[in-house]
């Protein structure tokens, strides 16, 4: 006796999701869709079992009505290996990948089980009723085959996208999985226990509160996707190895507005600019990425549309926008970011969602791919950067600094190195400005530091001519509030006086007013570090504030120096700035001397030390001492 219990219980189950999935308010996705798809199969299956059942011994007339039925339980049943496949593809992206071609194969053994199963009544072929008996046809294996295959192409997407599919998520599916391979085996070894669709209707109903209850992809103001959304979506599709297109609007003024005219009333406008991006391209491509940001992502076919869509942007936005008969000019910025060409990883994504370094004239305008391109550039370089101190591979080379009077090799500038894997090596003057900025310049200084100390304490450099070494030290080093202590620290572990150690800084970190900033060079200045002001001549700083700041070293900027040689006019500065200087009793460096005119030149000027690859250029640390024990000790 079949028992049809089961079967029931389905049923109810199933209306009952679909009721939960029609109480959410937002499931436009193509993920939705397709899950609800698969709960109609489950519940249509449902309905023919049930009705098959019940009508098998009906009235001799009526004998296609339970043929009727069984077939509508055959179909929707079959119907479900291949929605589940494909739930599974859209969740992780990667339909999006695949071309059409594929989706011919891939709808293909479904296409044939339907087939099979739609002209059994004639053909007999999958199942046929002898008065009133349910019989199985002789290609009923064809089914169980084409569901096995679907299955297993389940497997192969789960286990090849493993990384990019939530854990709870996957779990969910390999429980789906095996229960529904459990509920087949029992079926084949019970005929009579119906529980393939019990089985399905409770795990449909797991997912839909596991998977699809997920209420937070939506932004709560604007009704779009959120920027969480957003993120996953990228992570998704960058591992997927799809080649997209991002359209970004970043509205610049967003935060004044704000300030200006409140928050309920900016949540409005940003609800119509979304409003206004959904018609543009359709809903399910906006992303709201929060603080006036918004994002477009368009695949395949929506590509081609990208140029126009962009025009209309600019064009939209280059008018004053109104709301509520308030009219705001905003400041934007439109960006069109190929995928993976301008961003290759999420964390190059949010970078340029986020960044406020795109500089633009203009109150609208599109953002140039150079301008990506160097932002990418800038991320590659924190990420060596990063990579680098974590590995502890930056180096630290020496130059030798020329003493003109005693005419040897007196003391050397510490210069850092970062000879990157994939990005070979990176000048000091594209990084440290970045490292600047990102803060990684204070672990960087105390290296070089380090480094300086470390050399002038192992390998004796009094004893072949070295006084002390220069370390540049950079502004937002100095803003540390314990730097002078941690200096301290260091020299006490190698043994060192503060007199090792010449620090450089700039004209322009120099004039930093900054409370904390005075208080730390006061403090270094206690240790009785001395100081040169590093690259003279570049700035524009006045004279007698700079001089009043207790420097022991003026070091003339290279380019001084090199523009001298071509002008008298540069000449007579040079002259000027040097005799100067000299009249203050200070030291003077010239640097960037690369002939033996250019060192002439400086030193009949009067310049005290000489500094360029004309002696010697920046060098590891062996090759320094070597040079300077050769210069120092000709034999
Ligand atoms: P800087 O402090 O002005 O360093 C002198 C730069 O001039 C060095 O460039 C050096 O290699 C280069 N130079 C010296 N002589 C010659 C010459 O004859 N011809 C030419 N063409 N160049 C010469 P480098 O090492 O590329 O460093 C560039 C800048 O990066 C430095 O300029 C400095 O501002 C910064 N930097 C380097 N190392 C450090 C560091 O450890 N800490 C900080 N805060 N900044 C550093
Ligand atoms: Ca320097
Ligand atoms: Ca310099």
């Amino acid at each position: 006796m079949t028992i049809i219990h089961y079967d029931i219980a389905a049923v109810v189950i199933t209306v009952l999701s679909i009721f939960v999935y029609f109480r959410k308010k937002e499931a436009s996705k193509l993920q939705n869709k397709i899950f609800l798809a698969t709960l109609f199969s489950c519940l249509l299956a449902g309905i023919g079992a049930i009705g098959g059942f019940y009508t098998a011994n009906g009235r001799p007339g009526l004998s296609f009505v339970p043929v009727v039925f069984t077939s509508l339980y055959m179909f929707a049943h079959n119907l479900t290996p291949l929605l589940f496949t494909a739930y599974i593809m859209v969740l992780i992206g990667i339909n999006k990948k695949h071309k059409k071609k594929f989706f011919f194969i891939f709808f293909a053994p479904a296409i044939l089980s339907l087939l099979l199963i739609l002209t059994s009544p004639f053909s007999k072929l999958i199942f046929y009723y002898t008065s009133s008996v349910y019989n199985r046809g002789p290609l009923m294996p064809v089914l169980y085959s084409v569901a096995v295959l679907y299955f297993l192409l389940d497997f192969y997407y789960i286990i090849r996208y493993h990384s990019i599919i939530p854990n709870s998520t996957e779990a969910v599916f390999v429980t789906f999985i095996f229960s529904a391979l459990i509920s087949v085996v029992v079926q084949m070894l019970f005929p009579s226990m119906l529980i393939e669709l019990f089985v399905q209707s409770v795990v449909l109903l797991f997912i839909l509160l596991t998977i699809e209850n997920n209420g937070e992809i939506y932004n709560g103001t604007t009704h779009v996707y959120n920027r969480r959304t957003f993120l996953l979506e990228n992570l998704k599709s960058i591992e997927g190895n799809l080649t997209y297109q991002i359209i970004l609007l970043k509205i610049l003024n967003i935060r004044y507005f704000t300030k200006m005219f409140g928050f309920r009333f900016i949540q409005e406008v940003l609800q119509d600019i979304a409003s206004y991006l959904c018609t543009l391209a359709g809903k399910d491509v906006v992303y709201d990425c929060e603080n006036g940001n918004f994002a477009l992502i368009l695949y395949r076919d929506m590509q081609v549309k990208s140029g126009d869509i962009v025009d209309s942007l600019y064009r939209k936005f280059s008018h004053e926008w109104i709301s509520h008969d308030i009219s705001l000019t905003f400041e934007a910025q439109i960006c069109r970011i190929m995928v993976p060409r301008d961003a290759n990883s999420l964390e190059n994504l949010i970078n340029l969602i986020d960044t406020n370094d795109f500089k633009t004239e203009n109150r609208i305008s599109i953002i140039q791919e150079e301008q990506l391109r160097y932002m990418q550039r800038k991320a590659a370089i924190e990420t060596a950067i990063e990579k680098a101190l974590r590995e502890n591979t930056l180096k630290v080379y020496f130059q030798p600094i020329y003493d003109c009077e005693k005419n040897k090799i007196t003391s050397a500038e510490a210069l850092v190195r970062l000879i990157d894997e994939d990005l070979g090596f990176v000048s000091p003057d594209e990084f440290i400005p970045i490292a600047e900025k990102n803060g990684t310049i204070t672990a960087i200084g105390q290296f070089v530091f380090e480094e300086a100390c470390h050399i002038f304490s192992r390998e004796k450099l009094k004893e072949i001519g070295i006084e002390f070494i220069d370390v540049n030290l950079s502004t937002v080093q100095c803003m540390h509030k314990n730097l002078a202590e941690i200096f301290k620290n260091t020299l006490e572990h190698y043994g060192l006086t503060s007199k090792t150690i010449n620090l450089e800084i700039t004209e322009s970190a120099a004039i930093n007013s900054q409370e904390t900033f005075q208080q730390t060079m006061k403090d270094l200045r206690g240790m009785n570090f001395s100081f040169s002001l590093d690259d003279y001549g570049t700035g524009y700083s006045n004279a007698t504030y700079i001089f009043n700041m207790d420097f022991s070293v003026i070091k003339i900027d290279k380019s001084i120096l090199w523009e001298a040689e071509k002008r008298e006019s540069a000449r007579i500065i040079l002259r000027n700035t040097i005799r100067m200087i000299k009249e203050m009793n200070l030291k003077i460096v010239v640097e960037g001397i690369e002939t033996k005119e250019q060192k002439e030149l400086v030193v009949s000027l009067g310049c005290d030390y000489c500094q360029g690859y004309y002696f010697c250029k920046p060098v590891p640390k062996e090759q320094f001492i070597e040079f300077t024990k050769k210069f120092n000790f000709p034999s």
